[in-house]
């Protein structure tokens, strides 16, 4: 028998050119990989159905019953045999489209019959295609009834005689040589008697070949609790040895910057959620650690001003700060506003992009390097390496989805002296469970509050009957002097076919809305920049009124004049990016309102997130919503962390799990940072041995 870390070729049953295919189709390696090659489902046989008790397409049933009539029916290609099988419950119909001569005459009415299959509906009734049948008598009765794993298997592995079953057997044969020693317990006993967890080599079995349900689930969860408890415990580690292995510049004073624009300049006061972030912040600042915090708040929570506040500080202890945004159109809108925030506090704003070129550039760059420059606004060009600063302190990245990791790293390189605070921020609310995994490094403030006299948007769902009725109702707008926006899907797959959909919607409207009463701005990915900047400056100065684009408008553009948000095949947009373009308007005082505009028919999904849009406009259960329909590898953002790519655990159903994983990783590490005390050895040894996924680790460390 070869052990775990045996070349997968040398399992009996295997074999080179086995091992090739397993290697290239489904990356396993070694027996330790095909251990974790879990089964994607299992077919219960332990249990009968009652036929009265099936209601649902797609379920997997074990029914007892007589077989009451079999007739073929149709011609041709529609020809099928049609069973009716009868328990003491109700009657199931059963359908067969190929071998229907040979069953016809095995078959016999008026036997009983233990029948095995997945229910289908067909025209609103349920029936089960081509089930097993197998004649109940004596024998079959008795005979052990099997809780069968079903793996996941490719037409490559098939073909060399490795389906699922193929596959079963490898397992079988692996699982009865496990030991023990080979798979010792990875976590203390402590931790398995508190969460009542079985042991390490017997989940393992289990998870593969359970008796029944109930094993399965006590396995299910010994190995899910593994592997959100390990997440934890890592990603806490490497957040404490940042935190004790960096200084952080400490700020310790508030001085003239803060205070005199707190106290003549801020126009408004700060929302409760504000002052309590800020707080925060300023926390971090002064204590000497290096702070990586991220900012949650939803669009319009009003973030720009914490951000601006924080950077204040920075410039009150003699340093600079920096703030990035994803676009160009934001980063612009941010140095215009900050500029126009600070007035005459003396406080130096500069803007840089790619587009910065020649003289200017030179000058912006002269003035960094003196210390002259204040706070540098741009986009991620403030990154390359020829962006200098004398002495920065702080630097903000809005909207970090489209920052990656590493972007963070090169900032922290920016002073030599040491790796400046980073502020993250995000109006893309993100659930709970994910924020704990993908920014679980870091600290979150949220802002939970948005500035007061908001009214909230009001939310319709339209199809193309009502297209009129919406041209009207954007008439009206206009006519009161709001600006509307209409948002086109444009994405990379079918970009052709989208941009062709933008245009005759936008010379449609043109002709709908013709000038010299009406002017339309349009704005999408395939313009220059130039072009983009000056159409969209053209709606910002309110020479048009109708915006028509594509998502390019999602993130962070301010125009408050706009309250009317028209989304065109709004059925195929994801709910955090509908959430986000809902959030362009409402930013004024005015009511405002989002129509979404689908085809009649709809999917049951793209039903449910457009009833979630219509039904509220809290970002956090909209991102709760949209993790448990689209599941966490889909949401934004997150579609290369490495993080995400569990085995067994779902960060959309299994949140209670993951937050008491944390919690516990939290106080281990509390009380022995470095798992030195005897009771953690287990998982000082696993944590070692867990080299393999060392790629994930360091990119986010
Ligand atoms: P976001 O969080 O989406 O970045 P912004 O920072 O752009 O939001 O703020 C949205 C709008 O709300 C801005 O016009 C800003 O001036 C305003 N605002 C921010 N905070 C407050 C507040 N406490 N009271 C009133 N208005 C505020
Ligand atoms: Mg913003």
């Amino acid at each position: 028998m070869p052990n775990l870390d045996s070349n997968i070729e040398f399992l009996k049953g295997v074999g080179p050119q086995r091992a090739d295919t397993l290697k290239t189709e489904l990356g396993i390696f070694t027996c330790r990989d095909l251990l974790f090659h879990f089964p994607f489902r299992y077919i219960d046989r332990t249990q009968f159905h009652r036929i009265r008790d099936v209601h649902h397409e797609g379920e997997n049933v074990q029914l007892r019953g007589i077989l009451r009539r079999l007739e073929t029916m149709g011609e041709g290609k529609a020809k099928r045999l049609v069973g009716t099988l009868r328990d003491d419950s109700g009657i199931m119909e059963l359908v067969w489209f190929r071998g229907v001569q040979w069953l016809e005459k095995s078959l016999q009415v008026g036997k009983e019959y233990i029948v095995f299959g997945r229910v289908s509906e067909f025209n609103g009734r349920l029936n089960i295609p081509h089930p097993e049948m197998e004649e109940a008598n004596q024998e079959t009765g008795q005979k052990a009834k099997n809780f069968d794993p079903v793996y996941p298997t490719t037409d490559k592995l098939t073909q060399k005689g490795l389906d699922a079953k193929g596959i079963r057997k490898l397992m079988r044969t692996l699982i009865d040589g496990l030991t023990a020693s080979e798979l010792p317990e990875t976590m203390p006993d402590y931790l398995t008697r508190q969460f009542r967890l079985t042991s390490r080599l017997d989940a393992l079995q289990k998870i593969h070949f359970p008796e029944n349900q109930q094993e399965l689930d006590g396995a299910t969860r010994r190995l899910k609790f593994e592997e959100l408890f390990f997440l934890q415990l890592r990603l806490l580690q490497i957040r404490t040895r940042r935190k004790d292995s960096f200084r952080g510049f400490v700020f310790s004073k508030i001085g003239a910057f803060f205070n005199d624009f707190y106290q003549k300049k801020l126009p408004f006061e700060l929302t409760g959620a504000q002052k309590r972030v800020l707080k925060e912040i300023r926390s971090d600042l002064a204590s000497g650690k290096h702070m990586n915090r991220l900012v949650q708040g939803d669009v319009g929570s009003g973030k720009t001003v914490v951000a601006l506040m924080t950077m204040l500080m920075a410039l009150d202890n003699g340093f600079q700060a920096c703030m990035m945004a994803p676009t160009e159109i934001l980063a612009q809108q941010h140095f215009e506003g900050i500029t126009a925030l600070v007035g005459d506090l003396g406080v130096n704003v500069g803007y840089l992009s790619g587009s910065v070129k020649g003289k200017k550039r030179e000058a912006i760059l002269a003035q960094l390097a003196s210390g002259e420059m204040h706070i540098l606004i741009g986009t991620h060009a403030l990154i390359e390496e020829w962006v200098k600063f004398k002495n920065i302190g702080i630097s903000v990245i809005d909207e970090q989805h489209r920052f990656g990791v590493e972007q963070r790293a090169k900032l922290w390189a920016k002073n030599p002296s040491g790796p400046p605070h980073v502020l993250v921020m995000t109006a893309t609310p993100i659930p709970r469970t994910l924020a704990m995994t993908l920014y679980g490094d870091l600290d979150v403030s949220v802002i939970d509050e948005l500035p007061p006299g908001r009214k909230p948007i009001s939310t319709m769902h339209k199809t193309e009957h009502h297209r009129l009725r919406v041209q009207g109702f954007m008439k009206e707008e206009i006519a009161k002097g709001r600006q509307v926006y209409v948002v086109y899907p444009m994405i990379e797959e079918t970009e052709t076919m989208d941009l062709q959909n933008l245009m005759s919607g936008f010379e449609a409207l043109s002709r709908d809305f013709p000038p010299p009463e009406y002017h339309i701005s349009i704005v999408h990915g395939k313009m220059k920049p130039a072009d983009k900047d000056f159409e969209m400056q053209r709606f910002l100065r309110k020479e048009t009124q109708i915006m028509v684009a594509t998502t390019v408008i999602e993130v962070g553009v301010n125009v408050p004049n706009a309250s009317v948000m028209v989304i065109e095949n709004a059925e195929r947009f994801g709910l955090s990016q509908l959430h986000q373009l809902r959030g362009r308007v409402g930013r004024g005082a005015d009511q405002s309102y989002c129509i979404l505009l689908t085809s009649y028919k709809l999917s049951h999904e793209g039903r449910e997130r457009i009833q979630t849009m219509v039904q509220t406009t809290d970002g956090f259960v909209i991102a709760e919503a949209d993790l448990r329909l689209r599941g966490p590898g889909n949401i934004e953002g997150t579609q290369q962390s490495g993080m995400l790519r569990f085995l067994l655990a779902d960060l959309a159903r299994d949140g209670q799990m993951l937050a008491a994983a944390r919690e516990v990783a939290t106080q281990i590490l509390e009380k022995d940072p470095a798992l030195s005390l005897p009771e953690h050895g287990r998982l000082r040894q696993h944590l070692a041995s867990e080299g393999r996924d060392a790629r994930v680790w360091s990119r986010i460390s």
